[in-house]
């Protein structure tokens, strides 16, 4: 347990989500969001910023703390909002530094979150809903089945809880978290009105300052919405690709055979030619025992991409009860990474990081209460659920 731990739960002022309440749960407002809300309440634009900078970089979830705002306003505040953070049910550190969080929404589910730092960086994995409801054959998130979106205060909450667990928890001056990636639990494009002001907030100056091209959102390819994405926003893009045609990709990610992997591609070009600087897509490409792993088929992706600026994400395969796909070997995985290499490819291998706390990409889990009844056709939900443990 971690000591900003120990002050988080004997801090009385961190109040954590009741369905029962009402109030306005300011933690995962945008600015432009928060300089509405004052000023519906006769006050000044620039409170917002002021309150951003408490909740955000201070971590100050008690309004009678922010001595800057009147006796006045701070009173009008509580009574009409509040500032809620996910609560932790469990935490681990890894011996390789890796950090994992699993957190309990309200509802009884769980979802995860995980730290990777590496050299200079240090990139957190936010989760967007509890499970997921595209059933990507490879993915256990997917098998758990679904149960909702996170609202935006849940999936900010998440950077929230992982800043305040370094330092003193003042992000203006810590600045431990660099990257942020929603490849943890759920499909960010399935919950946009929610991801979209959480990224506004994680790139903004007085909240964590990330840039935009090290805040990078995962998407299985869903062409609509890439496109909407554009429009209000400039994160970076990464695609689940994971296969070099359309008829192996259905089997993986089935949702390909709504939107085909030529309409994708041309998506992302898309995409790529409204941002405002030069910038590559990310391709993951989850690497599977005698499935997609052949030499054929990353000869077979090079031909596909060579339109498209990108770059390259290998991660073999990480195995998960009840789950008949196996991870290759590393020279099946050097191999593939060989081809991509020669053809002039920027791929790069996901080494697995945070095993010895199941926090590897893939293996994210939580606990998902599923209403879709997925979970019935795979495994008990309780069979892939790793121990909660309350940790404070
Ligand atoms: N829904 C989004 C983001 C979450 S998945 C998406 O699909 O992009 C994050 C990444 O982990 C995706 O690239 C996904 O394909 C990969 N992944 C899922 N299960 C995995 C597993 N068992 N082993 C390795 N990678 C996996
Ligand atoms: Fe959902 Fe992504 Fe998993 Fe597919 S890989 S089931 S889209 S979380």
């Amino acid at each position: 347990m971690t000591d900003n731990q120990v002050n988080q739960s004997q801090d009385s002022s961190v109040r954590h989500s009741d369905p029962a309440e009402a109030k306005t749960n300011l933690l995962g407002m945008s600015r432009v969001q928060l300089e509405v809300f004052f000023e519906a309440l006769g006050e000044k634009k620039f409170r917002a910023a002021q309150l951003m900078k408490w909740i955000h970089q201070l971590g100050v979830t008690d309004f009678d703390q922010m001595t800057n705002m009147s006796k006045v306003l701070r009173e009008m505040l509580k009574s009409i909002a509040e500032i809620v953070v996910p609560e932790i049910i469990y935490e681990d550190h890894s011996a390789d530094g890796t950090r994992k969080w699993v957190m309990r929404m309200s509802g009884g589910s769980s979802i995860e979150t995980v730290y990777i730092p590496d050299g200079g960086r240090g990139t957190l994995c936010v989760s967007s809903q509890i499970g997921c409801s595209l059933d990507c054959s490879f993915c256990s998130t997917g098998k758990q089945g679904f149960n909702r979106n996170l609202t935006s205060a849940e999936i900010i909450g998440q950077l929230w809880i992982a800043a305040r667990s370094f330092g003193n928890g003042d992000v203006s001056k810590e600045r431990s978290v660099t990257n942020v990636v929603f490849m943890g639990m759920g499909e960010p494009l399935l919950n946009f009105d929610n991801v979209v002001p959480a990224c506004d907030i994680m790139m903004e100056d007085f909240a964590y300052g990330i840039s935009k091209r090290r805040l990078t959102v995962s998407t299985s390819g869903l062409v609509p919405m890439i496109d909407k994405l554009g429009e209000v926003t400039d994160v970076s893009l990464a695609i689940s690709l994971h296969a070099p045609n359309d008829p192996l990709r259905d089997v993986l990610v089935p949702v390909n055979k709504k939107y085909p992997i030529k309409d994708l591609i041309a998506a992302c070009q898309r995409y790529l030619n409204n941002l405002p600087d030069k910038r590559r897509i990310t391709i993951e490409y989850t690497l599977i025992e005698g499935v997609n792993d052949q030499v054929e088929h990353a000869k077979e992706l090079v031909a596909l991409l060579r339109p498209l600026p990108c770059k390259i994400n290998l991660i073999p395969f990480n195995p998960f009860p009840n789950n008949d796909y196996k991870r290759p070997s590393r020279n099946a995985v050097m191999r593939f990474q060989k081809v991509l290499n020669e053809a002039g490819y920027v791929a790069t291998i996901r080494t697995t990081r945070g095993d010895d706390i199941d926090a590897a990409c893939g293996q994210l889990v939580g606990r998902v209460e599923d209403r879709t009844r997925r979970s019935q056709k795979y495994i008990p939900v309780a069979d892939v659920t790793p121990a909660v443990q309350v940790t404070r």
